[in-house]
């Protein structure tokens, strides 16, 4: 059998050419990375429950009706998803001061903020992802005014989502990241949720101990990342949790 093409990759992802015109696979690997790759390591596991978890919460936003790249799972590691042209910017989006605007601004690490706020970051890692403002993103041509008016409706959308999935489950979601991509129809264009939506690009604390579900855990040495992630699917009824006799293995 042909070996498949790889397009692209990243850090904690590889993407394949897919089996139709407009599709890619997308495999999830074991690694974690922090502090722009600087700290690195193979959590056995990660890659099995981001794949489950990043397709629970986008099968949910396209369940009701915001549109993302998610096509369907695949196997335990790959899901298939639409090709897109991503806009090089991480969408941030928060509820809770946490990691570098409790920095910036001096605040308490889980002081309330005001209203949601939505910040972008130019996709960079020589530059170590620097936050931008909406000036700079037109201005340089990564998206346009009207993208970025819709990238924040989506980005509070998913926000709004997936503030009560967690608080479904006994967690506070302090903020996320997100990427979007461009799709074409015909002349038309659609913005998209594209890339992840897992622990790995979201804050997640326990609402009753404050104890950090996400990559956070990795990247201050909290414990074990591959724990605090099974405990948020086996919350969402996704996995057993670790040590459970019953269930699949999150090794393949
Ligand atoms: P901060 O700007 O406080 O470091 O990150 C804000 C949120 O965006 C956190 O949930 C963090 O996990 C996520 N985030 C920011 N940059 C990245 C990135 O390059 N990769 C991933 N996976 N998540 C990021």
């Amino acid at each position: 059998m042909a070996r498949r093409k790889k397009i692209y990759e990243g850090k904690a992802k590889i993407l394949y050419e897919g089996p139709e015109p407009g599709t890619y696979v997308q495999y999830f690997k074991d690694d974690a990375t922090a502090f722009n790759a600087e700290k690195r390591a193979v959590i056995e596991g990660k890659g099995v429950l981001n794949n489950r978890l990043s397709e629970h919460f986008m099968t949910g936003l396209n369940q009701i009706g915001v549109p993302t790249h998610f096509i369907r799972r695949l196997n335990m590691r790959e899901q298939l998803i639409r090709q897109v042209e991503i806009i090089p910017l991480e969408v941030i989006v928060r509820n809770v001061a946490a990691g570098s605007i409790a920095e910036r601004l001096g605040l308490e690490e889980g002081s309330p903020l005001p209203r949601p706020i939505v910040e972008f970051s130019y996709k960079d890692d020589s530059l170590g992802d620097p936050m931008v403002s909406e000036e700079y993103i037109i201005a340089f041509g990564w998206a346009s005014q009207q993208d970025l008016d819709d990238m924040v409706a989506l980005a509070l959308r998913v926000n709004d989502f997936l503030s009560g999935v967690m608080f479904g489950i006994g967690i506070r979601l302090v903020d996320f990241k997100i990427e979007i991509g461009r799709i074409y129809d015909g002349d038309y264009q659609r913005l998209i949720v594209a890339d992840e939506i897992s622990p790995d690009s979201c804050r997640l604390w326990d609402m009753k101990t404050g104890a950090k579900l996400d990559k956070d855990v990795f990247r201050r040495d909290l414990g074990d990342l591959a724990d605090a992630y099974t405990e948020v699917a086996s919350r969402l009824g996704l996995m057993p949790r670790n040590g459970s006799s019953s269930g699949p293995k999150l090794v393949n």
